[in-house]
């Protein structure tokens, strides 16, 4: 179901297109006759659509009418939150403090972060990996102004359109950090293995992004006394963990049975190759849904820590 909410962008954004471009003498017909089609298209979508959630059903029936009244430039609908099968829109963030928490970094090693300290019902979104290149996930975090952090492991994000991806993602205001060369169980290396695999990774990214990254995330979050100290040497000021992982269809938590204010969450760049045929966008969906749902929004980690 939600898998068909997910899909509809590209026709919506296609009749929006058309029924635009026909203004002219004639052009009442004509958009009157994509209007139809469109009708017609939106049935389509809802009969594979089982259940028909409110959130879909509710864009179809209102956006031939938005569209028809709609400036020729408009920016994107409002309303574009329901394309990915949300109920309304993410609410905006409270104002972040004045100070990070790496603002107060003496060093020599990281601190650990498995929570931010707030009191505000928000929560951080952290995506691994790299290995999903999800063309439509970069206009889901276009349309939702969807604020995460990326922990990327370099054989991993360089392979298929490799990093030009992220950097799509990081111009939209999303961070990337370390998550080492190859993704290792840290703990069963070497001090010298480390180094490499995090402070090679910290060098392999500065060089693309211009900008040395401060925050780290080891494999599994696994780590030692070891990890700490080559990460600190080599400019990491915070080892950021976890406390809610993100599931297909919902989330698990490392404590109690929902969200806690400053959680969090791990989620991954995956397909349907490893979510059993749900898209990368369906499972985001899903997920903020569910924080939604339990009265909380998504903050910027970066303004934070
Ligand atoms: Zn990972």
């Amino acid at each position: 179901m939600i898998v068909s909410a997910a899909s509809a962008p590209s026709p919506t954004a296609r009749i929006s297109r058309r029924s635009r471009i026909s203004r002219g003498p004639r052009g009442r017909a004509v958009r009157a006759g994509a209007a139809g089609a469109a009708a017609l298209l939106f049935a389509g979508l809802l009969a594979g659509c089982s259940g028909g959630s409110s959130g879909p059903s509710k864009a179809a029936s209102g956006a031939p009418v938005t569209h028809t009244a709609a400036p020729a430039h408009s920016a994107p609908p409002d309303d574009s939150y329901r394309r990915w099968g949300l109920d309304k829109p993410l609410a905006p963030p409270p104002k972040p403090p004045a100070t990070r928490l790496t603002d107060h970094f003496t060093g020599p090693t990281p601190q650990i972060v498995r929570r931010v300290p707030t009191k505000d019902k928000i929560v951080f979104v952290t995506f691994d990996d790299g290995a999903e290149k999800d063309p439509r996930f970069i206009q889901m975090t276009k349309d939702l102004r969807l604020p995460f952090t990326m922990f990327l492991t370099d054989q991993i994000a360089r392979a298929g359109r490799g990093y030009g991806y992220f950097q799509q993602l990081r111009a939209l205001g999303n961070g990337i950090d370390n998550h080492t060369i190859s993704h290792p169980n840290l703990r069963t290396l070497s001090a010298e293995d480390q180094q490499r695999e995090i402070c090679g990774q910290q060098d392999r990214l500065a060089k693309r992004l211009g900008k040395r990254p401060v925050l780290f995330r080891p494999p599994y979050g696994n780590y030692n006394q070891a990890t700490l100290a080559v990460a600190g040497g080599c400019g990491i000021k915070a080892v950021v963990l976890w406390q809610a992982t993100m599931q297909i269809n919902d989330m698990r938590y490392a404590t109690g049975d929902g969200l806690h204010p400053g959680d969090i969450v791990l989620a991954h760049f995956r397909g349907p190759h490893e979510l059993k045929g749900a898209s990368m966008t369906t499972m985001v969906s899903n997920m903020l849904r569910s924080i939604q749902r339990q009265g909380y929004t998504v903050a910027r980690l970066e303004d934070y820590v």
